[in-house]
Protein backbone atom coordinates (compact mmCIF):
# COMPACT_ATOMS: atom_id res chain seq x y z
CA UNK A 1 0.00 0.00 0.00
CA UNK A 2 1.21 3.44 -1.01
CA UNK A 3 1.08 5.98 1.64
CA UNK A 4 -0.12 9.28 1.27
CA UNK A 5 0.26 12.25 3.64
CA UNK A 6 -1.35 15.67 3.37
CA UNK A 7 -0.14 18.72 5.19
CA UNK A 8 -2.77 20.27 8.02
CA UNK A 9 -1.64 23.32 7.89
CA UNK A 10 1.80 23.27 5.31
CA UNK A 11 4.53 25.89 6.12
CA UNK A 12 6.00 26.23 2.19
CA UNK A 13 5.77 23.18 -0.54
CA UNK A 14 7.66 20.97 1.29
CA UNK A 15 4.99 20.61 3.78
CA UNK A 16 1.79 20.17 1.49
CA UNK A 17 1.86 16.10 0.21
CA UNK A 18 4.11 13.64 0.74
CA UNK A 19 3.96 10.58 -1.35
CA UNK A 20 5.71 7.54 -0.99
CA UNK A 21 5.05 3.93 -2.40
CA UNK A 22 4.64 1.18 -0.65
CA UNK A 23 8.29 -0.18 -0.45
CA UNK A 24 10.16 3.14 0.57
CA UNK A 25 7.42 3.29 3.35
CA UNK A 26 8.14 -0.01 4.58
CA UNK A 27 11.68 0.86 4.86
CA UNK A 28 11.22 4.05 6.28
CA UNK A 29 8.96 2.76 8.86
CA UNK A 30 11.61 -0.03 9.72
CA UNK A 31 14.20 2.53 10.86
CA UNK A 32 12.02 4.14 12.58
CA UNK A 33 11.14 1.32 14.50
CA UNK A 34 14.62 0.44 14.79
CA UNK A 35 15.06 3.71 16.61
CA UNK A 36 12.12 4.29 18.46
CA UNK A 37 12.74 5.85 22.10
CA UNK A 38 9.36 6.43 22.67
CA UNK A 39 5.49 5.30 21.83
CA UNK A 40 4.53 8.05 19.25
CA UNK A 41 0.95 7.34 19.82
CA UNK A 42 -0.44 3.98 20.85
CA UNK A 43 -3.28 4.37 18.18
CA UNK A 44 -0.74 4.29 15.38
CA UNK A 45 0.43 1.36 13.92
CA UNK A 46 3.05 2.65 11.29
CA UNK A 47 3.33 -0.04 8.84
CA UNK A 48 -0.79 0.21 8.41
CA UNK A 49 -1.72 3.94 8.56
CA UNK A 50 -5.49 4.09 8.21
CA UNK A 51 -6.97 6.72 5.81
CA UNK A 52 -7.88 9.89 7.99
CA UNK A 53 -5.21 9.03 11.08
CA UNK A 54 -3.94 12.36 11.79
CA UNK A 55 -0.63 13.11 13.45
CA UNK A 56 0.05 16.83 14.91
CA UNK A 57 2.41 19.06 14.64
CA UNK A 58 4.12 18.20 17.39
CA UNK A 59 3.88 14.20 17.04
CA UNK A 60 5.09 14.93 13.04
CA UNK A 61 7.85 16.91 15.00
CA UNK A 62 9.16 14.10 17.20
CA UNK A 63 8.47 11.49 14.54
CA UNK A 64 11.37 13.98 12.97
CA UNK A 65 13.16 13.96 16.21
CA UNK A 66 13.74 10.42 16.01
CA UNK A 67 15.17 10.61 12.01
CA UNK A 68 16.94 14.16 12.41
CA UNK A 69 18.09 14.86 16.19
CA UNK A 70 18.64 18.32 17.30
CA UNK A 71 17.46 19.73 13.68
CA UNK A 72 16.72 23.45 12.73
CA UNK A 73 12.95 23.67 12.45
CA UNK A 74 13.24 26.80 10.35
CA UNK A 75 15.22 25.53 7.22
CA UNK A 76 15.33 23.22 4.95
CA UNK A 77 16.91 20.48 5.47
CA UNK A 78 19.31 19.83 2.31
CA UNK A 79 21.54 16.58 3.31
CA UNK A 80 20.25 13.51 5.45
CA UNK A 81 21.12 13.08 8.52
CA UNK A 82 24.34 10.69 8.93
CA UNK A 83 22.55 7.46 10.74
CA UNK A 84 20.02 7.64 8.39
CA UNK A 85 22.41 8.19 5.36
CA UNK A 86 24.54 5.00 6.56
CA UNK A 87 21.05 3.26 7.13
CA UNK A 88 20.47 3.62 3.58
CA UNK A 89 23.67 2.71 2.35
CA UNK A 90 24.04 -0.62 4.35
CA UNK A 91 20.41 -1.68 3.02
CA UNK A 92 21.50 -0.36 -0.55
CA UNK A 93 24.65 -2.51 -0.36
CA UNK A 94 22.62 -5.71 1.34
CA UNK A 95 20.40 -5.34 -1.22
CA UNK A 96 23.04 -5.20 -3.97
CA UNK A 97 24.79 -8.41 -2.91
CA UNK A 98 22.32 -10.42 -2.97
CA UNK A 99 22.63 -12.79 -5.72
CA UNK A 100 19.85 -13.31 -8.64
CA UNK A 101 17.41 -15.79 -7.89
CA UNK A 102 15.37 -18.23 -10.57
CA UNK A 103 12.49 -16.21 -11.60
CA UNK A 104 9.17 -16.75 -9.80
CA UNK A 105 6.97 -15.47 -13.01
CA UNK A 106 8.46 -18.06 -15.75
CA UNK A 107 9.74 -20.50 -13.04
CA UNK A 108 13.60 -20.19 -14.87
CA UNK A 109 12.72 -21.03 -17.96
CA UNK A 110 12.83 -17.69 -19.77
CA UNK A 111 9.54 -18.36 -21.33
CA UNK A 112 5.56 -16.90 -20.71
CA UNK A 113 3.60 -19.61 -19.09
CA UNK A 114 0.07 -19.69 -19.49
CA UNK A 115 -1.39 -21.89 -17.11
CA UNK A 116 -0.27 -23.55 -13.66
CA UNK A 117 1.10 -27.20 -14.79
CA UNK A 118 4.71 -27.32 -17.14
CA UNK A 119 4.82 -27.24 -20.48
CA UNK A 120 2.05 -24.92 -20.98
CA UNK A 121 3.57 -22.06 -22.47
CA UNK A 122 2.45 -19.55 -25.24
CA UNK A 123 3.23 -20.74 -28.89
CA UNK A 124 5.35 -19.34 -30.37
CA UNK A 125 7.58 -19.03 -27.30
CA UNK A 126 7.53 -15.36 -25.91
CA UNK A 127 9.96 -14.27 -23.81
CA UNK A 128 8.99 -14.12 -20.06
CA UNK A 129 7.91 -10.10 -19.35
CA UNK A 130 9.39 -10.50 -15.75
CA UNK A 131 12.95 -11.59 -16.52
CA UNK A 132 13.06 -10.72 -20.37
CA UNK A 133 13.85 -14.05 -20.94
CA UNK A 134 16.94 -14.58 -18.63
CA UNK A 135 15.39 -17.19 -16.31
CA UNK A 136 16.68 -15.12 -13.34
CA UNK A 137 15.18 -11.82 -11.66
CA UNK A 138 16.24 -10.02 -8.71
CA UNK A 139 15.19 -11.19 -5.43
CA UNK A 140 11.82 -9.69 -4.33
CA UNK A 141 13.22 -7.83 -1.26
CA UNK A 142 14.85 -5.54 -3.35
CA UNK A 143 11.80 -3.52 -3.72
CA UNK A 144 12.16 -2.09 -0.96
CA UNK A 145 15.09 -0.13 -1.56
CA UNK A 146 15.10 3.58 0.11
CA UNK A 147 16.15 6.68 -2.11
CA UNK A 148 17.77 9.64 -0.45
CA UNK A 149 15.45 11.74 -2.35
CA UNK A 150 12.21 10.30 -0.39
CA UNK A 151 14.08 10.34 2.81
CA UNK A 152 14.68 13.90 2.66
CA UNK A 153 11.29 14.66 1.31
CA UNK A 154 9.56 13.28 4.49
CA UNK A 155 11.49 14.88 6.95
CA UNK A 156 11.13 18.08 5.03
CA UNK A 157 7.38 17.46 4.64
CA UNK A 158 7.63 16.55 8.68
CA UNK A 159 9.23 19.47 9.72
CA UNK A 160 6.63 21.91 7.39
CA UNK A 161 3.44 20.40 7.22
CA UNK A 162 1.65 21.65 10.72
CA UNK A 163 0.62 18.50 11.60
CA UNK A 164 -1.11 16.22 8.95
CA UNK A 165 -3.49 13.61 7.98
CA UNK A 166 -3.52 10.50 5.81
CA UNK A 167 -5.26 10.67 2.48
ZN1 LIG B 1 11.01 -15.06 -16.04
Amino acid sequence: MAISLIGLSPRGDAGVRFFSNSWEWHALVEYFLGHESFLLNEKINLHFLSSGTELSEVECWKFLDVFAKNFDYGSELVELPQELSDYITLTSNFLSNLPDMECQSCLGSGHQRKGIISPLYFEPRVACRECDGSGKSRPYICNYELSRLTSLNFLNFLKFCGGCVVE
